[in-house]
């Protein structure tokens, strides 16, 4: 089965195409490489000593993507690519509506002209908004506080109408809770350019010396002790998902949640991240961010009932993994 990979080349694409690679899917990648670097095609291919075909194309393009899609004979697409730094979309709106919509409207009328009708798409826990309770389930209601959130509810929409339009799309939206991790090799992970907004690369960057000090934004939430509380998900554990995903013999439009179940607390993190890799994480409290909600964790039932989910990587594992990952490539 030939799969084309989206955003193949980011962070939690890069560990599902291993993931695929393993299971003896032949794998496409597209990227424009944007968010990713090239060596990553080299990686990929020492983890697992299988090639990928790679093409560094815009999906903005729709006459390069058409013509990928002649070129190979496609059966399902894994949807990762996408801009997703949150308040860079509030910063740059336009940007990310032309980047996220454009890119997801041309893959999908590819996917119709060449009759590609699986579909697996990246969503995130941003679309719940601020949940009403805790676990989140699928069937929680939508909302969006930022640009970035805002597309992928848009492309869970245009999803769900294509699917009312032409029930012959088989159409699986996952939402994922939060990334961490990296690959135990030590080659994938994520290390983002510049200063990072998400918590487990700015603690990395903290315990390396690369910056100063970590500020933990609020400690006056209803949570355990005062600081956020969020589903923390090692990265291998999310791109097996995706495997299950393109597996589950159930047709339609499907949603699942991708997390652990588990909340864990912005000082836990840090604790455990200091505790496993023997570091110091210099860090001061600072106001609340905008936008952020105290809790944030899924239930995973529905995925483990449907796909057979099941993390297999604790706290430990996430927080030694994302160290390693960075030491290595320093
Ligand atoms: P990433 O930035 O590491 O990977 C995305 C990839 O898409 C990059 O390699 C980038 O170069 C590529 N890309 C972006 N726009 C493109 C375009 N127009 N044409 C071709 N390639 C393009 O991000 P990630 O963390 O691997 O996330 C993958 C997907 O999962 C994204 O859609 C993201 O919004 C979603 N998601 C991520 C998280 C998270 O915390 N990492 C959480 C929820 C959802
Ligand atoms: N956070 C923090 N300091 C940082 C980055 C994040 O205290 O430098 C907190 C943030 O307020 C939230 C949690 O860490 O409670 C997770 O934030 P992240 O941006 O990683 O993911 P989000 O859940 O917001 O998508």
């Amino acid at each position: 089965m030939k799969i084309l990979v989206t955003g193949g080349c980011g962070f939690i694409g890069s560990h599902t195409v291993v993931d695929l690679l393993n299971e003896g899917y032949e794998v496409i990648i597209v990227d424009n490489l944007v968010n990713s670097k090239i060596d990553v095609l080299d990686k990929i291919k020492k983890i697992t000593n299988k090639s990928v075909k790679f093409y560094q194309y815009d999906l903005c393009d729709y006459t390069k993507l058409d013509s990928l899609f002649k070129e190979e004979e496609i059966d399902a697409v894994i949807h990762f690519a996408g801009l997703k730094a949150v308040s860079e979309s509030v910063e740059k709106p336009l940007m990310y509506y032309e980047n996220n919509l454009y890119s997801t409207i041309n893959l999908l009328k590819c996917m119709m002209k060449y009759n590609v009708k699986k579909i697996v798409f990246s969503s995130s826990a941003t679309v719940y908004g601020s949940p009403k309770s805790l676990p989140i389930y699928e069937d929680f209601p939508l909302s969006t506080t930022n640009p970035y959130g805002t597309t992928k509810l848009m492309i869970e929409n245009i999803l769900t109408d294509l699917y009312k339009a032409d029930n012959s799309f088989d159409i699986t939206i996952l939402r994922y809770f939060n990334p961490i991790g990296a690959h135990k090799s030590g080659l994938l992970g994520e290390d983002p350019n510049g200063i990072p907004n998400n918590l487990m690369p700015y603690i990395v960057k903290v315990a390396t010396h690369e910056l100063p000090i970590l500020s933990i934004f609020g400690d006056d939430y209803d949570t355990v002790d005062g600081t956020g509380v969020r589903d923390f998900i090692h990265v291998c554990d999310l791109s097996y998902g995706h495997v299950l995903a393109l597996k589950n013999k159930k047709e339609g439009l499907k949603i699942y949640n991708l997390g652990t179940g588990q909340g864990t607390s912005v000082l836990e993190l840090v604790k455990m991240f200091e505790k496993v890799n023997n570091v110091e994480v210099n860090y001061k409290i600072v106001g609340r961010r905008d936008g952020d909600i105290a809790s944030c964790y899924a239930s995973n039932k529905k995925a483990q009932e449907e796909l057979g989910f099941k993390p297999k990587y604790n706290l430990e594992d996430m927080c030694r993994d994302s160290y390693n990952f960075v030491k290595s490539n320093r």
